[in-house]
């Protein structure tokens, strides 16, 4: 374990001043930035189970893991086997491999609402495609998202978006033409009243309400009781489609989505992250009656050079098969209710103002002293208070997201040594801004 104390000669300033000069703002995606813990960006040498090695040698505890796709750490030995053998066969074919449909009929069995599905390779292409294939298929325009909820950045999605936009507190990105943004609507999360409202001042225009199943990129912010089977409920009465943005939820909380703990079907779902056993692998899916409207099959033109490439979908295939373990979630689950509870002890016992939503291996310490139900909620967190608590973490070699409004993922590659670490550097973390407190 490090400290992040740097001198001017290290290779991670020497690392920073190269990619200062070539890489926008020194990362490939702003939330790797650091700019909003007062950080510069981590350099990362290596990764190896639950920890991470920095350009410097200095090891951390990892609970990013690559925003969620890790579930079971880096490097995986199996994993990591599987794409050599892989790559020595050849990475890319631009032609259909049996592999593709093997990772299909795997994510098939897990999520039944998934009839037919189509690889992508971000989650944002498969989010952006399940909207085009909605507005063609019910024949409307506009789209209904909540606020705070991230879908990749298309241009339909950058309004009130959560991730990168909330932590950079960008409301809506230059760019993105004023007749396109105005057909997307937004409501706060949780907030079944304002979904209704909008439905009736736009009747039969909405194509699709598209919905984090278990919100992860305002921070976690749990479903209320009802809200997603009422969101089911109006779209069905409204002829409007149903998709679960499943990109984090998707493989996260159980083998299968979020929709398969709460027992509602979507008519679209999108995946990515962790189906991707660390290659770039998303996807979108739902009933074959919809999804036959895609190309080949029908006029929804969507399609990418790379897709379903063989050396993802082993990674992914690799992946699934150590997930599909009896006992896989429910081991996790139980250390991650153990993590939290502990840090739910800590935390009253520091006295600062501060509230842990937690599901599965998911979690959020926003500090605030009212619980979070929505993005407006979570906006009261005081990032500042985030900002020293990270800087607290990280000195102790610990890696959180550097943003409040992101989430803590618990991988398997965790183990108990792990987690004692992190539930003291937690305790002095707190103490050390109780005592600062104003
Ligand atoms: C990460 C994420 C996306 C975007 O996926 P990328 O692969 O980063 O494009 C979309 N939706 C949700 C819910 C996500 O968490």
């Amino acid at each position: 374990m490090g400290s992040a104390s740097t001198t001017k000669t290290s290779r991670t300033q020497e690392i920073l001043r190269r990619a200062g000069e070539s890489l926008v703002g020194g990362v490939n995606s702003p939330v790797r930035a650091f700019k909003s813990v007062g950080l510069e960006p981590l350099i990362v040498d290596y990764g190896k189970g639950a920890r991470l090695w920095d350009a410097d040698g200095r090891e951390y505890i990892d609970f990013i893991g690559s925003w969620g796709t890790l579930i079971l750490g880096h490097a995986h030995p199996a994993i990591t086997a599987a794409i050599q053998e892989q790559a020595a066969r050849g990475t890319s074919f631009g032609a259909t491999t049996e592999l593709e449909v093997e990772l299909a009929e795997r994510i098939k069995r897990a999520i039944p609402s998934i009839e037919k599905l189509r690889f992508v390779s971000s989650g944002t292409e498969a989010t952006m495609s399940a909207i085009r294939l909605a507005r063609a298929f019910t024949k409307r325009d506009f789209v209904l998202k909540f606020e705070g909820c991230y879908h990749g950045h298309a241009d339909s999605f950058l309004s009130e978006a959560g991730s990168g936009l909330a932590t950079l507190g960008i409301a809506s990105s230059p760019g993105v033409p004023q007749a396109l943004a105005a057909l997307t609507l937004n409501a706060p999360y949780n907030n079944l009243t304002a979904v209704k409202k909008i439905f009736a001042a736009h009747p039969n225009k909405i194509a699709a309400v598209i919905v984090e199943p278990v919100a992860a990129n305002m921070g976690v912010v749990l479903p209320a009781p009802g809200f997603l089977s009422g969101l089911r409920e109006i779209t069905e009465r409204a002829g409007s489609l149903l998709i679960f943005d499943e990109v984090i939820t998707g493989f996260r909380l159980c083998y299968g989505g979020a929709q398969t703990l709460q027992d509602i079907t979507p008519d679209l779902t999108t995946l990515g992250k962790i189906i991707g056993g660390g290659l770039p692998v998303a996807a979108y899916g739902g009933r074959a009656e919809i999804m036959n409207h895609v190309a080949p099959l029908g006029a929804v033109y969507q399609a990418g050079t790379l897709s379903g490439n063989p050396l993802a979908m082993r990674a992914g295939i690799e992946a699934l098969k150590i997930l599909e373990a009896p006992d896989f979630y429910s081991d996790l689950n139980a250390r991650a209710e153990k993590l939290t509870r502990e840090l739910r002890a800590i935390i009253s016992a520091s006295g600062v103002a501060a509230h842990l939503n937690s599901t599965g291996s998911l979690a959020t310490l926003f500090f605030t002293s009212q619980a979070v139900g929505n993005y407006a909620d979570a906006k009261k967190s005081d990032t500042q208070r985030y900002a020293a608590f990270f800087c607290e973490m990280f000195e102790r070699g610990i890696l959180l997201a550097p943003s409040q409004f992101e989430a803590l993922f618990l991988s398997a590659a965790h183990s108990d040594v792990d987690l004692d670490l992190t539930l003291s550097a937690v305790k002095e973390s707190l103490e050390g801004l109780a005592a600062v407190r104003t």
